[in-house]
């Protein structure tokens, strides 16, 4: 399902039939290979209608909004999340432990989710998300303590018009059964691939344009058994829907997995049946040069999550020697109580200073770490044949980029190197399906007061703080 890019670009002059939106005096990013630097697009029907230079004459249109000179993206796509966490974030007693420490700490908070707060997270989670540059995310829910928290996160997606890939998370192995969590956040297999019927049935919409799709996502190696993941491949196969896990995100996961199955992560993957194009894994931090050939040869995409991999403090993937050997590679912000933020704006800014570090200056540019969160997170989310680039027929999901002008004083020359080297950067307008849901740099949710009012006593709840 990672398909190259197919639809032809249009060069040809534009044509005089009205367009619902226009966007002029900007430098445009179609596409990895394609810019106009003071160009405009014009959006119909949701989707690109054409894109242009500024001496070429655009199409008349309902709404026309000057950029002012601004910089135009495709919306940034977001591969790893778990909104369900910013009702934890930043939770004191949990932010300075490992991986397992962490999520040991928190497990017992998160077993209080309930459709109400599940609500709250997912529609402030997109809001912010909306706020940082992106139009498209997946969420990776895992924890099921109560029926419903997927239809929870659909109903706020769906009011705010975001395009979202909910993912049907599951645990099965508690700690009686050798695994991590808590018995009161763990299902038994039969609970959750029933109820992964039931949502593929309700809410995925395979068709061009959709706005909601369903993946499967069992959590980690060392939080659920092999049946579900052998059962979740197979349910997947049949259904033509996409595969989500953590891979390789930890030394102790390397322990684990020898000691509970007899062989390494990637090898486990392998084994249940995982190593296919419809699976896309986060983080992916610690595999051999092989496992990394194996996955890339198999179709498997890897999110990287600078900020959640920093903030933990236990390394992050070298995004870009593993692109050069043929891996999709997107990038995610991971859950709200990890990094504690959720901006794909600084998430990309941060896989450029990872990638630096790591590699030294010439071994990445801006507009590397850009295609990774356009490009590469759409081939991850399998979803690349319509969004990821603004080429005509794509999906009208745009940004157009707000730096201050003290910040971007004397960056003359390079649009996207200042866009990505300044900052911090924000949406001035974010747009998906052609509707404006961020506008001035505020989002246009109605709903947003009273939902933060509404979450803070939730969170306060899950806190005990109450
Ligand atoms: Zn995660």
């Amino acid at each position: 399902m990672n398909r190259p890019a197919s639809l032809p670009f249009d060069t040809r002059p534009t044509s005089t039939r009205p367009v619902d939106t226009l966007i002029t005096n900007a430098h445009v990013v179609v596409d990895r290979d394609a810019e106009y630097p003071g160009g405009w697009i014009a959006l119909a029907g949701g989707r690109v209608a054409a894109v242009g230079h500024s001496h070429q004459a655009p199409p008349p249109a309902g709404r026309t909004i000057d950029a002012g000179g601004r910089l135009v993206t495709p919306g940034l796509v977001n591969t790893h999340h778990h909104m369900y966490q910013n009702l934890t974030r930043a939770y004191g007693p949990a932010i300075n432990g490992s991986l397992f420490d962490w999520l040991t700490t928190l497990y017992p908070l998160w077993a209080g989710l309930d459709e109400e707060n599940v609500y709250l997270s997912t529609y402030v989670g997109i809001v912010e998300l909306l706020m940082g540059g992106c139009t498209t995310s997946s969420d990776h829910l895992y924890v099921h303590p109560r029926p419903g928290l997927i239809d929870a996160q659909v109903t706020a997606s769906t009011e705010l018009g975001f395009r979202f890939m909910a993912t049907r998370g599951s645990m099965t192995r508690s700690v009686a059964d050798g695994g991590l969590p808590p018995e009161s956040v763990v299902q038994d297999h039969d609970t959750i691939m029933a109820d992964a019927e039931r949502l593929v049935g309700a809410h995925h919409d395979p068709a061009p344009g959709a706005m909601t799709r369903i993946a499967l996502a069992p959590c980690s190696p060392f939080s659920v058994s092999e049946e579900i993941m052998v059962s979740s491949a197979e349910f997947a196969e049949k259904h033509d829907v996409r595969l989500h896990s953590h891979l390789a995100e930890d030394h102790d996961e390397d322990t684990y997995c020898l000691e509970t199955y007899g062989c390494r992560p990637v090898e486990y993957f392998e084994r249940v049946g995982w190593a296919s194009d419809r699976a896309w894994v986060a983080h992916f931090i610690y595999p051999s040069d092989d496992e990394v050939a194996r996955l890339a040869s198999a179709g498997v995409g890897a999110a990287q999550c600078p900020s959640s991999n920093m903030m933990i403090g236990q390394g992050s993937m070298d995004a870009m020697r593993m692109r050069s050997m043929g891996l999709t590679v997107g990038l995610g912000c991971d859950g709200s109580a990890s990094t504690d933020s959720a901006s794909l704006w600084m998430e990309t800014r941060n896989a450029l200073l990872l990638g630096r570090l790591r590699n030294g200056p010439a071994s990445m540019r801006a507009r590397d770490a850009l295609d990774m969160a356009t490009r590469g997170s759409a081939a991850c989310l399998g979803w690349d044949d319509e969004i990821g680039h603004l080429r005509p027929g794509a999906c009208a999901d745009l940004v157009v980029w707000e730096t201050h002008p003290v910040a971007l004083a004397g960056a003359l020359v390079d649009p996207v190197e200042a866009w990505l080297r300044t900052g911090p950067s924000r949406a001035w307008h974010t747009l998906v399906a052609g509707r404006v849901l961020v506008e001035d740099g505020e989002p246009v949710a109605a709903a947003l007061p009273e939902v933060l009012r509404r979450h803070r006593a939730a969170a306060a709840a899950m806190q005990n703080l109450l």
